[in-house]
């Protein structure tokens, strides 16, 4: 490890070297031409990323949360209706944020670790009619992956705008905006799009822009209102300066520079290479016996929730980061200190798994728990040489 430790969390992730470059290079005047070229650069490459050709990227300085807050205050008039399907945390948190606004929110739940069916989404939808439907991909806190494109269908066919927290998933999880008729996705930097925290990074199609322009009240949050930053992303994309707030000059750099990656990488081999990081850490899990809080078929690509075993408790996330390698306790208020959390997303490799598991082994082992030492490791590896 020369002396730093792998983090292995749900974001930040590891970061490249040359996103790191990017960080640390002087920085520019945010009207200087080498910066309106790679932010034009950065926000043509979004569309790639989120699979979608038409769409209106703004990238605003801030975390995930003034993502939200993007789509949230731009798309929501008082009284407007709201569902959100909620599978943990952040759905609960996409709610307030909508409630804020003055939405009316209702939500459909599942119990923790699992999603809502489809029928209950269904359902949902044919018992009043609602402007915005928000999915979260990912839910972080819980490791759930929604059917985000059977949940679009649905909501679109009910007429709604389709909302997706893509936080831990955008450039990790299949997402395909247009194909499955997503209105506005969202991310924030220092997940899978791998760069260090401080970048809202939202993907707006036109039937969002549409919306928000026949809006018939002002937006409620000056800072994230769109009339503020739609002609800077414009600009910008034009190679034009403009100003409305400094942009994080270096952030977007390094944006320009890992979005380069994900482009040469290519979404398809993208998505399979986090399919396969996943179920490699899956498989080590679950040879060393240890259960997962998300049901099975509703685990995402980005991220393993495990269980810990019986007898242990959060004090091995202490081990484990003395055998070098970080990872995250649990976050779902209902079962906090039973599970803890793996992040897998953005550069990780094969190797990085093997790290993980490896600390993993040794960590339980120190707190006394007996399994067959090797089998977590040799469970992965097995999954990294099938064909
Ligand atoms: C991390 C995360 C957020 C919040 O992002 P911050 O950068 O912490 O504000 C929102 N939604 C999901 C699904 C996340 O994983």
């Amino acid at each position: 490890m020369k002396g730093r430790k792998l983090l292995m969390i749900p974001g930040p992730v590891e970061f490249d070297p040359a996103v790191m470059r990017a960080m640390g290079s002087p920085t520019t005047s945010h009207i200087a031409p080498n910066f309106i070229e790679e932010f034009g650069q950065a926000l043509e490459r979004m569309r790639t990323v989120f699979l979608c050709a038409k769409g209106q990227p703004f990238v605003v300085a801030g975390s995930g949360t003034l993502a939200m807050d993007l789509a949230g205050a731009n798309l929501t008039e008082p009284g407007d209706a709201a569902l959100v399907v909620n599978t943990g945390y952040f759905g609960d948190r996409f709610g307030a944020l909508l409630e804020r606004y003055g939405a009316h929110v209702d939500h459909v739940r599942a119990e923790v670790g699992d999603a809502p069916a489809l029928e209950e989404v269904e359902r949902a939808l044919r018992a009043r009619p609602y402007k915005l439907v928000t999915i979260t991909q990912v839910d972080t806190s819980t490791g759930v992956l929604a059917d985000v494109a059977g949940i679009a269908r649905l909501a679109r066919e009910a007429g709604a705008l389709v909302i997706v927290d893509g936080v831990c998933s955008v450039a990790g999880e299949e997402l395909r905006m247009d194909d499955w008729g997503i209105d506005v996705a969202l991310t924030a930097s220092q997940k899978a799009i791998a760069v260090p925290p401080g970048l809202a990074l939202v993907m707006a199609g036109p039937r969002a822009m549409e919306a928000w322009r026949r809006r018939k009240t002002p937006v409620l949050n000056y800072y994230a209102d769109w009339s503020n930053w739609l002609p800077i992303m414009e600009a910008y994309e034009a190679r034009k300066p403009a100003y409305f707030g400094t942009p994080a000059v270096n952030l977007v750099a390094a944006l320009n520079v890992s979005l380069g990656q994900i482009l040469a990488e290519g979404m398809e081999e993208r998505f399979a290479r986090h399919r396969k990081l996943s179920a490699a850490c899956k498989a080590g899990i679950e040879a060393l016996g240890l259960q997962q809080l998300p049901v099975a078929g509703k685990r995402a690509n980005t991220m393993t929730a495990p269980y810990y075993p019986e007898g242990v408790d959060a004090s091995v996330l202490g081990k484990i980061g003395e055998f070098g390698v970080i990872l995250a306790g649990g976050l779902h208020p209902a079962c906090r200190a039973k599970y803890f959390r793996i992040g897998h997303m953005g550069p990780n490799h094969a190797g990085d798994i093997v790290a993980t598991l490896a600390a993993i082994e040794r960590g339980l082992a120190a707190v006394g728990y007996r399994f067959e030492p090797g089998a977590g490791v040799a469970a992965a590896q097995r999954v990294f040489l099938e064909a």
